[in-house]
């Protein structure tokens, strides 16, 4: 199984949801998906079952079905095409009695099925001959070592069944454990080897070894990578990265060789440490470490640091990209309360939350972590180029001189900001021209504040006010509602959104002769309509505000 994707955990109905919470301590990062208006209260809701699985299924994610195999099954079946890159798919009993694997062999759903059989304390319904008889299956090494070819595979295990000896040419550690027909002189070879070959009777599994130091970084360096494979009569599946002398930087070149390759492109220090070189060609050189895990160990990645948004605080209005980089992440940073709001976070992940409102010392500490080569994620609520981190990392970075920081790979990640998610809740208030404003005086002259405020309010936009008020500014949104007055009329449409997306959530519409200070806190984002901002009643109480796409004529 990948990994670093964790799977979903789907349930149907709440009398589910306790063995979902068992599941869900085994994999700390997977989300339980209930259905709506059935399951309250996790991490993702859907509406309509089959379809919802499907979509996981196709986009390759783990799924772990608290439900009966049928349902998964016929679910499913539209989108079964190939028995190519499927993930695992497993149907697990209600009360937690039974695990039964259902598709995903080569993509480690026998082992997920153990792992949770394990910790539910149930036999897991294995049902694969091969695995079943042999203890392990051969189709699916452990990470590090890579089938050579698939169909080769599937005939020496039929062979196995079918009574031929096997023998063992290299080092296949995770076997020792199996019950493999093994003999020395069997009729079938299993042969671990970075070399390349196509003897019948033989099934080639790669264990990935080849360290491709580069020092010529010009176009076309996995073609040229390929020959030198090809003449060493050694196999591409055989690599295990590509590496490169100094800093994590980047290296558009080598990037496109690595993501072609499909390995990691590291960075060394030096050469000292590596073994030495098994063939060369200029700019490229070979070396074959001792094991998988010891070519893993060689190096370091170019550290990666997203500044994502999560959007105002419930999981099904955090972008796909952003959950990604969480599930990726090795560390995450940010404010307390929004680093917990994108957990939960599994045993591996550092978390650095802090009070700590010194966003450029937050920021610096970023890098330095990224500068390791570490993967970091830095969290903001709503979108983080909104009054939030992103342009504090930038801000940092600009300031700095430090090659490290410019090497790492730097992404920011969108989420969906207050302003949006509060009128999407109304309605469409800011249907029309509009602007956002921080009234915040912590980091601007109150009297820009003032200035903004008048020209947006003699513009007739509607606006959006970040930072309202707070225990350290109590004055001043009063202030900005008297200015405010002088050019809108005391009928102009206010929406307040309060802890919108969050349990907490509260939406109220009101005329802005009506907004005083108390009704507003930190919490709360506010929308003051334009001159043309209108409401109707909505069927089942309350009512729809919006602001027209069109403008009245002078
Ligand atoms: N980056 C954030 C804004 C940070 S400034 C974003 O894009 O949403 C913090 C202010 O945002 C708060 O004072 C409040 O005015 C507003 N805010 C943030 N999340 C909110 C939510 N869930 N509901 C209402 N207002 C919110």
């Amino acid at each position: 199984m990948d990994t670093l994707k964790s799977p979903a955990i789907v349930i149907l109905a709440a009398s589910a949801l306790a063995t979902a919470r068992r599941v869900q301590q085994r994999y700390p990062g997977a989300e339980i998906h209930g259905l709506r208006g059935r399951v309250e209260g996790v991490e993702r809701s859907y509406r309509e079952f089959a379809e919802h699985l499907r979509g996981l299924y196709r986009a390759g994610t783990p799924i772990i079905a608290l439900c009966a195999a049928g349902i998964v099954i016929r679910s499913l079946a539209p989108a079964l095409a190939g028995k190519g890159a499927e993930p695992p798919v497993l149907a697990v009993a209600e009360d937690g009695s039974a695990v039964v694997p259902l598709l995903g062999g080569l993509a480690g759903v026998n082992r997920l099925a153990r792992e949770l059989g394990g910790w539910l304390a149930v036999a897991p319904a294995i049902t694969t001959s091969g695995e079943l008889r042999f203890g392990t299956c051969l189709l699916d090494p452990p990470s590090g070592y890579v089938l050579a070819d698939l169909e080769q595979g599937k005939r020496l295990v039929s062979d196995l069944l079918g009574g031929a000896r096997l023998r063992v040419e290299g080092e296949a550690p995770w076997l020792e454990q199996a019950r493999l027909p093994l003999h020395p002189e069997g009729e079938r070879c299993l042969r671990i080897d970075v070399a390349l070959g196509n003897e019948d009777e033989t099934l080639l599994i790669h264990p990935r070894l080849l360290l491709a130091r580069c020092s010529d970084f010009a176009d076309d360096l996995a073609g040229r990578l390929r020959d030198l494979l090809a003449t060493a009569e050694l196999a591409e599946q055989a690599l295990a990265a590509l590496l490169v002398e100094g800093p994590g930087r980047s290296l558009p070149a080598v990037e496109r060789a690595a993501c072609e390759l499909g390995v990691p492109l590291r960075f060394i220090e030096s050469t000292a440490g590596l073994p030495p070189a098994r063939c060369e060609a200029p700019g490229l050189s070979l070396h074959q470490a001792a094991s998988p895990a010891a070519a893993a160990a060689i190096g370091r990645p170019r550290g990666r640091l997203s500044v994502v948004g999560i959007g105002p605080g419930c999981a099904d209005l955090l972008a796909p990209a952003v959950r990604r980089a969480l599930d990726e992440a090795g560390d995450v940073l940010g404010y307390e309360t929004y680093v917990s709001m994108a957990g939960p976070y599994r045993a591996d992940q550092r978390v650095h939350g802090s009070d700590n409102r010194e966003e450029l010392q937050r920021a610096a500490h970023a890098f330095e972590l990224a500068a390791e080569g570490r993967r970091v994620v830095m969290v903001s609520s709503g979108d983080p180029g909104v009054f939030a981190m992103a342009a504090a990392v930038m801000e940092a970075l600009e300031a700095s001189g430090d090659a490290r920081w410019h090497g790492v790979e730097l992404e920011v990640l969108p989420g969906i900001s207050a302003a949006l998610a509060t009128a999407a809740r109304a309605g469409a208030p800011l249907g029309h021209d509009f602007c956002l404003i921080s009234l915040s005086d912590n980091l601007k002259p109150w009297a820009v504040i003032e200035k903004r405020l008048q020209h947006a309010a003699a513009a007739d936009l509607a606006m959006a006010f970040y930072n309202p008020i707070s225990r350290a500014r109590p004055w001043q949104l009063g202030r900005a509602l008297d200015l405010l007055r002088q050019h809108r009329a005391p009928q102009t449409l206010v929406v307040l959104g309060r802890d919108i997306g969050r349990p907490a959530e509260a939406l109220r519409v009101l005329a802005l002769g009506e907004l005083t200070p108390e009704l507003v806190d930190m919490r709360t984002l506010v929308i003051v309509g334009s001159s043309q901002t209108r409401r109707f009643p909505r069927q089942g109480g309350g009512e729809w505000v919006y602001t027209p796409r069109w403008y009245p004529g002078e």
